[in-house]
């Protein structure tokens, strides 16, 4: 069935509604629908310093799950003229639902925007939509949700017969993972020995699959000079040690790394550092660098090289 298709289809329906909801509806008393319990969400994760309410959407998916279309069409105008933040929140951990019709400003987020987990870049994103794109992606967004709600249930059960109203979602973004600069010192590459530095993640968050395939670090191989990438060391503004990486300008920047926790460097590893003007950045790796070949040989290691600002 065609978006089309389906908006005629529930208009239709809209105009079949000639009880006590429709009426409801005109004279501004809407019913209670059972309905998810959305706990409001912090803005920091998305670089904004406000709260989302997400009572509005917690009540359209109610009214969606109840069949509800004045109730409906009233928490998506709710929706509409609110915060953009609820449709970033809503958009940040979103299913993907095979199979069926959704927009083209649905699909470009699913292509373009939710592959790189950035939530400051999903609120730009929403934020900037113009009215029809921010109607369409907001209608995809409720249907989505009001399709996924009932399959939430504990331990993979659903929903039916279960009280909506005791069911509470957490639509909060995941913290991103945690990396660390660990270690500094050299490798061997055909030129010599070259500065290098490890990341690791303490509290095992982060992963070499992430860094790979997220962070798009390439596999390692010993005695080798990874070519330089899009990645800047990130330094101690006084003591140079480094502490991390970043890539990217703003919002759309990426960061490994904490300036709170650089890692130890001498001054020869500095010089050399600022000779080649880069070193390898590999991660996850905690050791010493005299034990790191193992893991290297095992294939276990993902290196970039990072140019220095
Ligand atoms: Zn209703």
């Amino acid at each position: 069935m065609s978006k089309d298709h389906a908006r005629k289809r529930r208009a239709r329906r809209t105009a079949q509604h000639t009880g006590s909801s429709y009426t409801s509806a005109n004279a501004g008393t809407l019913h209670t629908h059972p309905a998810p319990t959305l706990v409001p969400v912090s803005g920091a994760p998305f670089g904004v310093a406000h709260t989302a309410d997400m009572a509005a959407a917690s009540a359209a998916i109610g009214a969606g799950l109840a069949d509800c279309d004045p109730c409906r069409a009233s928490a998506m105008a709710r929706l509409m003229l609110g915060k953009s933040l609820v449709l970033a929140v809503l958009a940040a951990s979103l299913p993907l639902v095979p199979n069926r019709e959704f927009s083209t400003v649905t699909h470009v987020f699913w292509d373009e925007v939710q592959p790189h987990a950035n939530h400051p870049y999903t609120y730009v994103f929403t934020a900037g939509l113009g009215a029809v794109e921010r109607q369409n992606f907001l209608e995809d967004l409720i249907s989505i949700w009001t399709m996924v709600v009932p399959h939430l249930g504990g331990g993979g059960r659903t929903l039916a017969g279960a009280d909506l109203t005791s069911m509470i979602i957490n639509l909060a973004p995941a913290p991103p993972p945690v990396y660390r600069a660990s270690r500094t010192g050299f490798v061997p590459t055909p030129q010599g020995p070259f500065p290098a530095l490890t990341l690791a993640s303490p509290d095992m968050s982060g992963s070499i699959q992430e860094l790979a395939e997220r962070y798009g670090f390439p596999l390692y191989a010993w005695d080798t000079l990874p070519d330089a990438s899009a990645w800047i060391l990130q330094q101690h503004s006084a003591t140079l040690h480094p502490w991390g990486v970043r890539q990217g300008e703003g919002s759309q920047s990426l960061t490994l790394g904490s300036a709170e926790h650089p890692a130890e460097a001498t001054s020869e590893w500095i010089d050399a550092a600022q000779r080649a003007s880069s070193v390898v950045v590999m991660g996850l790796w905690t050791g010493d660098f005299t034990s790191l070949i193992h893991a290297v040989q095992a294939q276990e290691i993902f290196a970039v090289r990072a140019r220095l600002e």
